[in-house]
């Protein structure tokens, strides 16, 4: 028998049978108590100081609210590790709690899930219902104050679908089944879903053209990604082994790394994603843990005739439990499906379990030559697509390079690149026999024109 790694092992949390006294939480889409996801949050429109919350059904557990209850309640509820790490949610800022790492998330996680249950007593129950605020009176902030940004590039079917637009006799390049390629992000322009950003203006080299010219970006484009949250840190010099990559995640979240494909492609010879990657990256409100994630892991399998990860990038967990399962989608809604009330036009659908490396892969690889990361960093896993033509996980590759119609189903518009008041919707879930469904919510951006300086 198979002894499965930390992150993937299975607790009573995760029991698909269990109940909570709360009504919304049972069957809820997303957050039944087994998800029990993280962020950070206020009343919309009030002055309220940001704390962490923990979505379950369509209320969130208010941190703050539950600290304040003290140590008699509080203690009464949960453990004093679960309440040392409901005191680290209730700051404005989750880099706390996500710097203690997995003990604390766990205590907390183990702590809200008994006193959710249906088998609850009446008091726990009364005291908790007075720190519940509805997920629909909520505004979300960033949940941690992100320190750096890294966005990785590990779906070999999205590099295949690029390097087929710029490189079409060698789309694949050599170094890409050998090690997880990146580049630093920027993260002063990472915002929270429902944050609308403004079309970049930049310098592009039309094809043809004697010189590249300044303006508006003529290819914007979404990159359906996951993003994960650093948990603990390294010291610089000092690589986290792919054994223990785990440890330093935190948890995950949908990501939108926005990209203005004619600057990117034009600046990006020889150094890499800049103007083309920095103006805007969106991430989802909710931060899915481990814990949560560990019925939908899956092994890590990489096929006999290719490349197999050196020493270092391999090891048992990973190979037996290294994958996630987590299901996603892509919708683009316009000003005309806003008009006509209609939901966003879904344009593709793909799972993370194809991606080429592991998120462990991709922090043992981000620490090998010695970089630090710190608690509250940002990891992207690239862009997310999948082996057929309808797993695409941006426009560029729907369309061909912006020769192909992608057609929106509800309007019948179409598109080859975003236009502006279009809004790009992610959402991700994850289903699997003997669990309860959960989900990472949604991630919307809208585009609003550009302004030149
Ligand atoms: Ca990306």
């Amino acid at each position: 028998m198979t002894t499965l790694p930390a992150f993937a092992a299975l607790d009573p949390t995760h029991d698909p049978a269990a109940k909570s006294w709360l009504a919304s939480a049972n069957g809820h889409a997303d957050f039944p108590i087994q998800n029990l996801p993280l962020a950070v949050f206020r009343r919309a429109g009030s002055a309220e100081a940001w704390r962490g919350g923990v979505a379950v059904g369509d209320q969130i557990v208010d941190c703050a609210a539950l600290a304040g209850l003290g140590t008699l309640v509080g203690g009464a509820m949960l453990s004093a590790d679960a309440l040392a790490a409901v005191r680290l949610a209730s700051q404005p800022t989750l880099n706390a709690l996500m710097a203690a790492g997995a003990p604390a998330r766990r205590a907390l996680r183990h702590g809200l899930f008994a006193a959710l249950h249906s088998s609850a007593g009446a008091a726990v129950q009364n005291a908790l219902q007075r720190c519940l605020v509805p997920q629909a009176q909520a505004q979300y902030a960033l949940p941690s104050q992100i320190g750096d940004y890294t966005d990785f590039y590990t779906s070999i079917h999205h590099a295949r679908n690029v390097g087929r637009v710029v490189r079409p006799d060698n789309p694949l390049t050599p170094n890409f089944q050998w090690l997880p390629i990146a580049y630093h992000g920027r993260a002063s322009s990472v915002v929270v879903s429902g944050t609308a950003f403004r079309r970049p203006m930049g310098q592009a080299m039309a094809p043809g053209e004697a010189q590249p010219a300044y303006g508006a970006c003529k290819r914007l484009d979404y990159e359906l990604e996951l993003g994960f949250w650093v948990a603990g840190r390294n010291a610089m010099g000092e690589p986290i082994a792919l054994a223990q990559a785990e440890d330093h995640l935190f948890g995950v979240c949908l990501l939108n790394d926005w990209s203005a494909r004619d600057h990117q492609f034009w600046e990006m010879a020889p150094l890499g994603p800049f103007l083309g990657k920095n103006f805007c990256t969106s991430v989802s409100p909710w931060i899915i843990t481990p814990e949560a994630l560990a019925p939908f892991r899956r092994p890590f399998v990489r096929p006999a005739d290719e490349p197999q990860p050196l020493a270092y990038l391999d090891h048992a967990s990973n190979r037996t439990a290294g994958a996630i399962d987590i299901q996603l989608s892509v919708a683009i809604g316009t000003e005309q499906h806003r008009q006509r009330g209609l939901a966003a036009s879904e344009v593709s659908r793909t799972t993370f379990a194809h991606q080429y490396w592991t998120p462990a892969q991709m922090i043992a690889q981000h620490t090998v030559g010695g970089c630090n990361l710190n608690a509250g960093d940002l990891i992207g896993s690239g862009t997310i697509s999948g082996p057929a033509p309808t797993e695409a996980g941006a426009i560029v590759e729907l369309s061909r390079g912006g020769q192909q119609d992608v057609l929106l189903s509800a309007t019948g518009e179409v598109r080859r690149f975003l236009q502006d008041g279009d809004e790009v919707v992610l959402q991700g879930w994850c289903q699997a026999p003997g669990a309860a469904r959960i989900g990472l919510g949604q991630c919307c951006g809208i585009v609003l024109p550009a302004t030149a300086p």
